[in-house]
């Protein structure tokens, strides 16, 4: 890091004692008439992209601009659960790079991201459920992914509060279970890259819009903004439920659908609660923040759509569902709801990489399981920038698979289970 404060129980004590602020964590600046790189959205992937173009390439002449404030679109809403136990071998080796990274974060950027390792148990209410995890769970161990199917004697033991017994409405017949999975604090992930990227020089524009991208004979040459026109040889696309309208900026299709998805959180008890349960089945998740409040989550909202509001038939199915997983927390209060929006592919894996515009690049369709990739793709989409060609860990996530027919089919491991 360049120039920062950096945050320790000395640097605490002093700042007490002295009682002075603490610097800025993003710093304000007039956009500039140029950047070597404009990265479009501040959301994890945009500024963990400016982060490590920086910190691993030395690029620092970037800005990201961002429409709103920084976290505010998925990245902010999400229910911020890490793992890698995948379908494919692509997406398992993808996956289990960012959990790696994740793992030495808060040291590497000095900043407590509050990462929690709890385990990720996914239950299989059917035979059908069981042989994909059973597949997943021998896919993840060809990648070295610490990842296994138990039954509902272990089930029990992990989580006691779960109806195991042959008489609930779905039955358990096992789980995949994933001891390195676990959750982390969102908005700590997006102020730790923004503060990193931040402290190497790299400008970070909120509340500035970008309503058009340059493209002169099939080459990017700049983006119009609400601030004005910012020339540039290289925009990179992070801007996930917007960025078909972004590609489209600049002439680029993208086979995106952008949905909404929503979750909801309850008021905190007491600690019972230690991994993150998901049942693709039910089309529910459940897990306990560090609070103690339960943040429940399901699948995407059956429609496209730009609205970020919550409905009552999703509180409604959830409780339904949840109550029978866990029919003890029936007493329990919902605090509040809400929604975001999520670019959805039509298989279910991410699209980055080059497009057919010079200096357009794409880091989206991150649907509803994006979050715990911002490490590994904003460290290969610096590596793609920084070097022009594309690294191996992404080469199957191109945008011409689509045309190509080779499609990285994730929607067994990623519909629910985000
Ligand atoms: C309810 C919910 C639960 C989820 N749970 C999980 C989970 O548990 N685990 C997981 O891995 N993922 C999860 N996700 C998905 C995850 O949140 C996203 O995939 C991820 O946050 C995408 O990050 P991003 O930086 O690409 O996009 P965002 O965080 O959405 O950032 C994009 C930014 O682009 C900005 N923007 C858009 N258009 C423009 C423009 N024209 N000019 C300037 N700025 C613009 C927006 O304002 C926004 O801030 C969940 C999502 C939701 C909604």
């Amino acid at each position: 890091m360049t120039r920062r404060t950096r945050y320790s129980a000395l640097a605490l004590l002093r700042h007490g004692l002295g009682r002075q602020d603490w610097p800025r964590v993003v710093d304000h600046h007039e956009p500039a008439r140029s950047y070597q790189v404009v990265i479009i959205g501040g959301g994890v992937h945009g500024l963990a992209t400016a982060y490590y173009l920086a910190a691993n390439h030395g690029i620092t002449d970037v800005a990201v601009i961002e429409k709103s404030y920084i976290g505010s679109g998925g990245s902010g809403r999400n229910t911020a659960i890490v793992r890698s136990n995948y379908l494919t071998p692509e997406g398992a080796s993808f996956y289990q790079r960012s959990v790696e990274l994740y793992e030495g974060l808060a040291a590497e950027l000095n900043f407590n991201v509050m990462f929690e390792q709890r385990g990720h148990m996914t239950l299989a209410h059917n035979d059908s459920s069981l042989r994909t995890m059973h597949w997943r769970a021998e896919v993840n161990k060809t990648r070295g992914i610490d990842s296994s199917v138990i039954g509902p004697g272990e089930i029990k033991r992990l989580v006691p509060f779960m109806d195991v017994s042959a008489n609930a409405r779905y039955p358990i017949l096992g789980a995949l279970w994933h001891p390195p999975g676990g959750i982390i604090r969102h908005d700590a992930v997006v102020w730790g890259y923004a503060r990193g990227a931040n402290a190497h020089g790299v400008h970070i524009h909120q509340d500035t819009e970008v309503t058009g991208i340059d493209v002169t004979n099939g080459a990017v040459t700049g983006v119009e903004t609400t601030r004005g026109r910012i020339a540039t040889g290289t925009v990179i696309n992070c801007t996930a439920g917007w960025s078909s309208l972004v590609a489209a900026m600049a002439g680029v299709r993208l086979p995106i659908l952008t949905r909404p998805l929503q979750a909801a959180v309850t008021e905190p008890v007491k600690h019972f609660l230690g991994p993150v349960v998901v049942s693709g089945t039910l089309h529910v998740y459940v897990s306990q923040t560090a609070r103690g409040e339960l943040v429940f989550g399901a699948s995407v909202d059956p429609f496209a759509s730009y609205s970020t509001r919550g409905s009552l038939e999703f509180t409604e199915n959830l409780a339904k569902h949840v109550l029978e997983l866990m029919p003890a927390i029936a007493k329990m209060r919902l605090l509040r709801q809400w929604a975001g929006l999520c670019d959805m592919t039509p298989d279910f894996a991410p699209i980055m990489g080059f497009t057919a515009v010079d200096g357009f690049v794409v880091d989206v369709g991150w649907g509803t399981y994006g979050f715990k990739a911002a490490p590994v793709a904003g460290e290969q989409i610096a590596r793609l920038v920084a070097t022009g060609s594309v690294p191996p860990l992404i080469a199957p996530f191109s945008l011409d698979r689509f045309e190509n027919g080779r499609l990285v089919g994730e929607k067994g491991a990623a519909a629910v289970g985000h």
